[in-house]
């Protein structure tokens, strides 16, 4: 899954606003974030398979640091300590809903991939494999990323225009991605999708964070 992740980010936006969304667009990802570098190091291993999926040919046989179950639990337990100790007045509920966040992705992931999720270690992988399925798995991106941002719009006081503008050009580059030319090598993927994931976070700070939004009277 890939902009469907931005959609709890929101959601968790709208439920806790003390948490910046740029900061939330990162935790989302960060199995991904983590994900890459490793790709890159060749540490965590995927190999492009044209036709693996109806959707991409990643083949992810080999991810156990950052998608397997036990160790994604691991990630989101250390992401909710290292809020409360970077943020000394972030709350005991703020810093769980930012593990939760972190532990999403897994969760997102496991719909839509291929059983290449390992449980534990590299073994017992499991996945529902919705990638299979590309009108589905299109319309599951679309739900979350726009259900969510509906969802943070309701309440936020800002204006509306740009971040709906950049919802729906999030979910072009779902399109791309799904239906576009397939990536060249396992390097250019992990760099382009940490380029992206650092894009996003830095635009969604660009057009919510960074603005001051007139008080609720
Ligand atoms: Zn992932």
């Amino acid at each position: 899954m890939f902009v469907g992740h931005y959609g709890v980010s929101y959601a968790v936006k709208r439920a806790e606003d003390s948490i910046p969304l740029w900061f939330l667009f990162l935790a989302v990802q960060l199995l991904d974030v983590l994900w890459a570098p490793l790709v890159l190091l060749g540490v965590e291993k995927v190999r492009i398979v044209p036709g693996f999926t109806a959707t991409n040919p990643l083949d992810l046989y080999y991810m156990p640091y950052t998608h397997g179950m036990v160790t994604a639990l691991l990630w989101s337990a250390a992401a909710a300590a290292g809020y409360r100790w970077l943020r000394h007045s972030a709350s005991a509920r703020a810093s769980l809903l930012v593990g939760l966040a972190v532990f999403s992705h897994w969760v997102l992931d496991f719909v839509v991939h291929r059983p290449d999720l390992p449980l534990y270690d590299n073994t017992a992988k499991v996945g529902l494999g919705l990638w299979d399925r590309p009108g589905v798995a299109f319309g599951l991106e679309a739900i979350l990323s726009l259900g969510g941002l509906w969802l943070f719009l309701g309440r936020w006081r800002g204006r509306r225009p740009g971040p709906v503008v950049f919802g729906l050009i999030m979910l072009a580059v779902q399109a791309y991605v799904f239906f576009g030319p397939p990536p060249a090598s396992p390097a250019a993927i992990a760099s382009t999708a940490l380029a992206a994931y650092g894009a996003f976070a830095l635009v969604i700070w660009w057009l919510v964070d960074r603005v001051p939004v007139p008080q609720t009277p």
